[in-house]
């Protein structure tokens, strides 16, 4: 049994006790994460607090190196760390091979190099100069979920420690293996004591305490919008900053005039990848009337084929759901669909493979009505909606009928039309003719109930630093 203790101070510490950890595929309990308490924050927040000066002032040079150690140790453990990815998640072990990894990698590597590049502007007069100092906040809590583990994480860590702040890291309690396996990697690329801490445990016991705790500068929340509005009003008060990425309810709108073949291979990848457990997964198709039986055939098909088996399998295109709890909640809403006149065109089922693990079949419906409950809620599993329209201006006001506002794909040939409705469409991404492409400068965030604040590329090393403006007057 695995035994997942908290890396305060560069050093592993065991708690005073300890959550289950599950392998969602086979239902084997194979680890045990600790459950922390107030004390085990406040030695991270002390250890933090005492490594601050140091890191904060160090060339950022030296920084980004550090970052670039921990990236390059990243790659040279992908297979590992993709394996405890998939064994904690149940994703395809392919699939955490190809993004869930690499990308970890990239974050730092993308972040040591932006911070060399993160300039600040001077307003000079004759007769005085203004600059603005960019500092690093101080102790900056980073919270994720369990659906892109190490990603999401480092994709906070990295900007975090880029500016100059000392980090406290709550990785979900459902899924702690690789942010632990980080802690590892960062002893072997000599990252300062204290500058990292790894804090495991319940959101409603540990992170609570985090996010209330006077010293934490910032935080950024990656999770539900419920956990997220708490979070707000916690900090509201306290006129703590915070960042927050939260829920989805993403639409694909497919005009008949689009490059049918590319937009059919990338809807059933948007639609199922990570059995769906993406923020930016699609849940609603929006389709013109033209085109509405042909889609339904094919996209049906293509569902149908994909390959549902245990994420170990190197054939495996859909793996396990991540709980038991979470199985339930898409069967729930796929049941409600049905009563609701859905017809289900494929899927609408759980299964297991050998009486074990949280499989659900990869699901079509049709037939529901884009104000449906089913439609306005997130499911955050493989169930896709699709809806026919006709008319411009009636998909766009379905589109943004939900109270979210994370990403849409939108797809035509029609360059007019795809500049008038990317404008008109209310979320935080659209991808024109494509789906989660990615670069890294660009800001990500939601609008609405998806989220406030925006991270990548320059923003998020905004969001981890105070400008301050300094005036020097020379008359
Ligand atoms: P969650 O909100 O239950 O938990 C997320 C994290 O917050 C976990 O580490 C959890 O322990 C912690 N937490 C829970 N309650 C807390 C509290 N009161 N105070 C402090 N921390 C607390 O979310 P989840 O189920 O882990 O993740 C799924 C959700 O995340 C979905 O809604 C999904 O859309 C969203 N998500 C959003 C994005 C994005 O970029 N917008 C990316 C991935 C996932």
């Amino acid at each position: 049994m695995i035994k997942i203790d908290n890396f305060i101070n560069g050093e592993f510490y065991p708690c005073g006790e300890y959550l289950q950890g599950q392998n969602p595929a086979s239902e084997a309990a194979f680890y045990q994460v600790a459950n922390s308490s107030a004390i085990d924050v406040d030695s991270a927040i002390e250890a933090a607090e005492k490594s601050f000066y140091e890191w904060s002032t160090l060339d950022v040079e030296k920084r980004a190196e550090y970052l670039l150690a921990l990236a390059k140790l990243i790659d040279e453990n992908a297979n590992h760390l993709a394996k405890l990815e998939s064994l904690d998640t149940g994703k395809p072990l392919s699939l955490a091979k190809r993004v869930d990894i690499p990308r970890s990698a990239e974050n730092f590597r993308f972040f040591a190099h932006a911070i060399t590049q993160f300039a600040s502007l001077s307003h000079p007069t004759p007769s005085s100069l203004n600059y603005t100092l960019k500092q690093p906040l101080g102790i900056v809590g980073c919270i994720s979920p369990w659906n892109l583990p190490l990603y999401l994480l480092t994709w906070k860590i990295a900007p975090a420690l880029a500016a100059g702040n000392c980090v406290i890291a709550k990785p979900s309690e459902m899924t702690p293996l690789t942010a632990n396996e980080l802690a590892h990697l960062s002893i072997e690329a000599g990252l300062p004591k204290g500058v990292l801490n790894i804090i495991h445990g319940k959101g409603s016991q540990c992170g609570e305490y985090l996010v209330g705790h006077s010293k934490i500068k910032a935080i950024s929340f990656t999770g539900g919008t419920d956990t997220g509005k708490k979070i707000a009003s916690r900090l509201a008060p306290m006129l703590t900053k915070y960042s927050l990425e939260l829920g989805g309810k993403n639409a694909a709108v497919i005009f008949a005039d689009c490059d049918y073949l590319s937009m059919l291979e990338t809807t059933v990848r948007s639609s199922f990848t990570n059995q769906g457990e993406i923020c930016l997964c699609t849940s609603r198709i929006f389709i013109e009337k033209t085109l509405y039986q042909q889609f339904i055939t094919d996209f049906v098909e293509k569902v149908r084929a994909l390959r549902i088996g245990k994420p170990l399998d190197d054939n495996t295109q859909v793996g396990a759901l991540i709980s038991k709890q979470h199985l339930q909640k898409v069967s729930h809403f796929v049941e409600k669909a049905m009563h609701n006149g859905g017809r289900v065109l494929c899927g609408g089922k759980a299964f297991n493979l050998e009486g074990k693990g949280y499989y659900y079949m990869p699901t079509v419906i049709e037939g529901l009505d884009a104000y449906d409950e089913v439609n306005q809620t997130e499911i955050f599993g493989p169930v896709v909606s699709i809806i026919p329209f006709e008319k411009e201006h009636e998909v766009i006001t379905h589109v943004n009928s939900t109270t979210y506002g994370l990403a849409t794909s939108l797809w035509t040939e029609n360059l007019s039309r795809a500049h008038r409705l990317s404008a008109q469409i209310e979320s935080g991404l659209v991808w024109v003719n494509c789906w989660m492409q990615r670069d890294l400068r660009t800001p990500f965030g939601g609008m609405k109930d998806s989220g406030m604040g925006r991270e990548g590329g320059f923003d998020a090393l905004d969001f981890f630093t105070e400008k301050k403006n300094i005036c020097i007057n020379f008359q």
